[in-house]
């Protein structure tokens, strides 16, 4: 055995010297000795590659990367990092679709989390409880959820409750979230797990749940990877429906919009399956990434309206059905729900697509700008809830004002939630009130303005300052602990003892910038 670890210890070495790079400062040397050394990575090709993310706004290399091969050399390298007098950050990376730095580890170790297999049916798998029936699907923290959506599929089932767009890691999600048009029903995904195993920022394995280890189950969902690393969620599952009448309807004046959304969400079941909606102005239209949807004489009449208007808005919903032999009972369903709404007559239009082709609709963008170079360019991002009842001043102040005469450059998204469908013990925080608004603009820096398109987002969360509209950032981003304190508010003390307890050394996820140093 001796011979095999010598061994062992030489093809680290050799693999770690063969990168030809000096060994980095801030990574004690012990590392080298460990059986993961081969799996740590310090050429400038992997330093570079997890240096920045999906924003391209934030840039900071890590000293290495690991490319585990199973959770449990996750674990080590955090034991390691965790017992050694020089300690060193830890972020586990998922898809690195953040926009601000949120999964850099700058002089730090990057887990390159796909390495413990994207595409691996073995990570995926699906399962039931007999009593009461209960299907769930057990899916590694590194996994797509589009490749969830596949593996599901074929047992005919699939996750409730989504992200609009699904090349997004499992752990991505839900260290914040993950919303879309389904959240007011389901909840958002964090609200939709039955179990978790956690790598602690001591290097423990726990498998946590409601039943066992509440206290870190619920501090992981929406705890910004602050406490633990997700190596497998356990996910509630529902009968996957095969088609979707999918709708938008264009209104002129926020007011019918937002009473339209709101009655929508509160006839649950009996409205649509998904509720979303967005502001449309003219360039709005035309620079959209998001879908194509309308045919191209629907955009132009709808151009129409938004030059004449200046700002329109578009209610998005979607009916989910099983079998094609239903579809005249859904007509039926969508004509009279239809009948309730104040959308601009003769501005309702309506596609019938696959259940996939609907979940995976902005896929299609990515391809689209892709193939014209502008996906890989700056995104200043602000997402935000905004309460019920500051809605129409937020679209007073920022929609008809802040945004109005300047290109908000991307998609708008605009739709309420519930909050009794969130956890209170999660980490994810949200507004003081029973109904509240995602905003998300999801803008994209075309040319080498996104300085400004980020200074318009100051402006935004100043003007919510100066109003006193209670918003919480969603995906949040503050460079000070007092802002982060205000953030969490109420949950704060408990964020800080559950990070004592978890992850006192402060290694994990140290791109979020809530804890710099030791507890
Ligand atoms: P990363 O960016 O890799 O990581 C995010 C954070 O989580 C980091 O702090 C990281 O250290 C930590 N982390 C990553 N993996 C784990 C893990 N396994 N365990 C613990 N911590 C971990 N969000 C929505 O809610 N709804 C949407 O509709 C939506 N649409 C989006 C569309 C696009 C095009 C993009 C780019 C983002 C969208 N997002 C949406 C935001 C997205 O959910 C978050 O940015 C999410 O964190 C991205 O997942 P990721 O796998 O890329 O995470």
């Amino acid at each position: 055995p001796s011979f095999l670890v010598a061994v062992s210890l030489v093809t680290s070495l050799i693999s770690i010297v063969g990168q030809l790079r000096p060994w980095p400062p801030t990574l004690p040397q012990g590392l080298l000795a460990l059986d993961i050394a081969g799996e740590v990575h310090l050429d400038p090709d992997a330093t570079d590659r997890f240096s920045t993310d999906f924003g391209c706004l934030a840039r900071a290399a890590p000293a290495a990367v690991l490319c585990p091969s199973s959770p449990d050399d996750i674990a080590a390298l955090v034991r390691f990092s965790y017992s050694s007098p020089q300690p060193f950050s830890i972020a586990a990376r998922g898809h690195g679709h953040s926009v601000r730095g949120q999964a850099l580890a700058p002089g730090g170790v990057v887990v390159d989390m796909a390495s413990l297999g994207h595409g691996r049916a073995d990570r995926i798998s699906v399962s039931f409880d007999n009593a009461p029936l209960v299907w769930y699907v057990d899916a590694g923290g590194e996994q797509l959820w589009i490749d969830v959506l596949h593996e599901t599929l074929k047992h005919g089932l699939a996750p409730r409750s989504w992200t609009d767009y699904l090349y997004l890691t499992v752990g991505g999600t839900l260290s914040n979230a993950g919303v879309s048009g389904q959240a007011f029903r389901h909840g958002p995904q964090i609200s939709n797990v039955y179990e978790l195993d956690v790598i602690t920022g001591k290097g423990e394995m726990i498998t946590c749940s409601h039943e066992n280890k509440s206290d870190l189950f619920y501090g992981v969902l929406g705890g910004l990877g602050q406490f633990g690393i997700i190596t497998r969620a356990r996910i509630a599952l529902e009968p996957a429906p095969q088609r979707v009448r999918w709708v938008r309807l264009i209104y002129t004046h926020f007011v019918s919009f937002s009473r339209d959304q709101e009655l929508l969400i509160s006839m649950m079941d009996q409205g649509f399956d998904y509720v979303e909606g967005s502001l449309l102005m003219d360039h709005t239209l035309i620079t959209n990434w998001r879908s194509s949807f309308f045919s191209e004489t629907a955009s132009e009449k709808i151009r129409g309206l938004a030059a004449e208007f200046g700002a329109i808005y578009c209610l998005e919903g979607a009916v989910y059905y099983h079998e094609l032999a239903t579809a005249s009972r859904v007509d039926q369903k969508l004509h009279l729900l239809l009948q309730r709404l104040s959308f601009v007559p003769g501005f309702a239009f309506a596609n019938d697509v696959s259940y996939v082709g609907f979940l995976d609709r902005v896929h299609d963008g990515e391809v689209k700008l892709r193939s014209m170079g502008l996906w890989e360019v700056p995104h200043p991002w602000l997402n935000i809830f905004v309460p019920k009842s500051r809605i129409q001043d937020f679209e007073v102040g920022v929609f008809k004002g802040i945004l109005m005469p300047n290109n908000s450059m991307g998609p708008v998204l605009i739709y309420p939630m519930i909050k009794n469908k969130w956890h209170d013990e999660m980490s994810a925080v949200t507004p003081d009130e029973e109904v509240f608004y995602s905003i998300g603009l999801l803008r994209s820096a075309i040319t080498d303005d996104w300085q400004d398109l980020d200074n318009q987002n100051d402006d935004i969360l100043g003007f919510c300052h100066r109003e006193g509209i209670q918003f919480k950032q969603y995906l949040p981003q503050y460079a000070s602990q007092r802002d982060w304190k205000n953030h969490f508010g109420r949950k704060w003390d408990t964020f800080v003892e559950m990070k004592r307890r978890y992850d006192p050394r402060a290694l994990l996820s140290p791109g979020q910038r809530i804890f710099t140093s030791s507890l």
